[in-house]
């Protein structure tokens, strides 16, 4: 038996043969071509064929994994259509006159490198796509390239993963996935989580393995080859322990999420875009406890106008059909750019002009977010609430921009409903004000993400702090209960929508502070709604 150690990328239990995935090399060969304008047409035939491709894996992947896991071959397309990546193909042809392959892989090679280099994580995940594009585009134009794996039901390894790859997989024969390569933020790692497949990266994969029986735990990051019978035998009784408590977790679906003694929490979810409400619905939260609405502009090449806002807005408040949908305003800024916004380069973008701070030195913007918000309230019920606050002052402002809103709208008698606002509380200056704080608004919502950064002066997005980083630092405990008890006694509700409040090992702990409601990603509801509903302390 051998163990190697990776990187979980989704946990459970996967069991059964390894099928080595190995790609067909393509080999392409750098040829000299004498008519460019006829090898600019074999790649736009190539690449039509390619988007044709797409467009039914998008339908494939909309019926096994839902929207959001099929987005990517949307976005494939779209890469597919940038002009940057066109206008380089184009010009390794005109100008080397050699032929499409060769103008298409070194494309490919360039774009995916520079992806690479770059320092965001999400868009360092991006060289893979562009790997995948151009490799598609390469195999419509040399035909080749189609991989094969097991007929029977087993774990693929592979050197790295493209989504579309994945997706192609028969789900049926797929039992979990161990890669050399990829991150956890890759679009395969996404896919891997909503097809609820046991998956590990980073590990040194031998080819030699082909056939042989391993197991992946996908909690420890282990990943065993020729496995013991000891260790066969403690896995096969893990994975049925698995399998018991996936159907006793669909036992708390429609039951109400209520600790013994009788207190009712909000249990609701984090979204990113209406394409995750699948999720949502299909794990039974209670509402919508923090929907990011700054990713509608990060996907935009342009400020996203009221209408397309509204039209997103309209449709997750109608798809919750009456229960909350909490939509956060736009937190721009630190971690999440977007070059239209034009921002200067910050030495401190995380204490830099973020957030609320934007939406109140370019109300332009704000307004034309609070007008798409308001209007769409007339379809459902939502509310709103603030990120990154910091002083009564700002809410006083937020207020007043509200309320010009509102009054455009009365004039143009456009209806609104009378929207719940609150705000989050994200910095140690709100929680040390949350009793002022408390007078002004209808709710809290504590946002641990930046909470625990502010508190513990720990950048986020730092990897070398995570020695010094404690989730669990009792210093944040004390401000969300401060918080709660702050709220309380105005009379509003308090809940926690960063990462922490899916931290299952804090739950009771939660419910004795009095908790109002914890928002978490979709999978987190059911698992969580179990321990509330068997929670027997006190609750505040
Ligand atoms: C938070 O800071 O905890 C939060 C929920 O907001 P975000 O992670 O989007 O900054
Ligand atoms: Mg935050």
């Amino acid at each position: 038996m051998e163990v190697f150690k990776g990187k979980a990328i989704f946990s459970g239990i996967a069991i059964g043969p390894v099928s080595f995935y190995a790609k067909d090399q393509m080999q392409v060969k750098r040829q000299r071509i004498e008519d460019a304008d006829a090898e600019i047409n074999r790649y736009e035939a190539a690449k039509a064929t390619a988007m044709e491709q797409l467009g039914e894996l998008y339908e494939k992947a909309v019926k096994e994994v839902g929207e959001s896991g099929a987005q990517i071959f949307e976005v494939h397309q779209m890469m597919l259509e940038d002009d940057d990546y066109n206008e380089s193909v184009y010009s390794i042809i005109k100008t080397q006159m050699v032929n499409a392959e060769y103008a298409v892989a070194t494309t490919g090679d360039n774009f995916s490198e520079m992806f690479a280099a770059m320092e965001d994580e999400y868009f360092r995940a991006r060289a893979a796509d562009m790997k995948d594009i151009s490799e598609r585009i390469l195999s419509v134009l040399t035909g080749g390239g189609q991989a094969k794996i097991s007929d029977e039901p087993s774990i693929i390894v592979a050197d790295d993963l493209a989504p579309s790859e994945t997706v192609q997989f028969d789900k049926s024969k797929l039992l979990g996935f161990v890669t050399r390569h990829g991150s956890s933020n890759s679009h395969t790692a996404i896919l891997a989580r909503t097809m609820n497949i046991p998956a590990l990266i980073q590990i040194d994969i031998q080819e030699s393995w082909n056939g042989k029986m391993a197991i992946i735990d996908g909690f420890t990051g282990d990943f065993y080859i020729d496995p013991t019978d000891a260790v066969m035998e403690v896995y096969q009784a893990k994975k049925t322990e698995q399998e018991e408590r996936r159907k006793l977790l669909a036992t708390q679906k429609g039951k109400p999420t209520v600790t013994k003694s009788g207190k009712a929490v909000k249990l609701f979810a984090n979204i990113g875009s209406v394409s995750d409400l699948a999720s949502v619905l299909e794990n039974d939260a209670g509402g919508i406890g923090l929907f990011r609405s700054e990713f509608l502009y990060l996907q935009s090449d342009t400020y996203p106008t009221e209408e397309e806002q509204f039209k997103a807005y309209k449709m997750v408040a109608e798809t919750m059909a009456g229960k909350k949908v909490i939509i956060r305003t736009l937190d721009i800024g630190a971690d999440k750019q977007v070059d239209y916004f034009n921002l200067d380069k910050e030495e401190n973008p995380a204490m830099g002009l973020r957030a609320l701070r934007i939406c109140l030195t370019r109300p332009e913007i704000f307004k034309t977010q609070l007008r798409a918000l308001l209007r769409a309230s007339a379809y459902g019920n939502i509310a709103i609430m603030y990120p990154m606050v910091t002083s009564v002052e700002e809410v006083h402002r937020i207020k007043e921009i509200v309320a010009e809103v509102k009054a455009e709208l009365d004039a143009a008698s456009i209806k609104y409903a009378d929207v719940e606002q609150g705000v989050m509380i994200e910095t140690p200056a709100a929680v040390i004000i949350s009793d002022l704080l408390a007078k002004e608004v209808d709710f809290f919502s504590i946002g641990t993400n930046d909470l625990t950064q502010y508190t513990l002066a720990i950048d986020r997005q730092n990897p070398n702090l995570d020695e010094f980083y404690n989730e669990k630092h009792e210093a944040v405990l004390r401000m969300i209960e401060m918080v709660v008890d702050n709220a309380h006694k105005e009379g509003i509700w308090a809940g926690i929508c960063g990462e922490l409040g899916a931290n299952m090992s804090l739950t009771e702990r939660f419910m004795a502070m009095g908790v109002d409601e914890l928002s978490v990603s979709p999978t987190f509801i059911l698992p969580i709604r179990q321990i509330i509903r068997d929670y027997d302390g006190p609750t505040k």
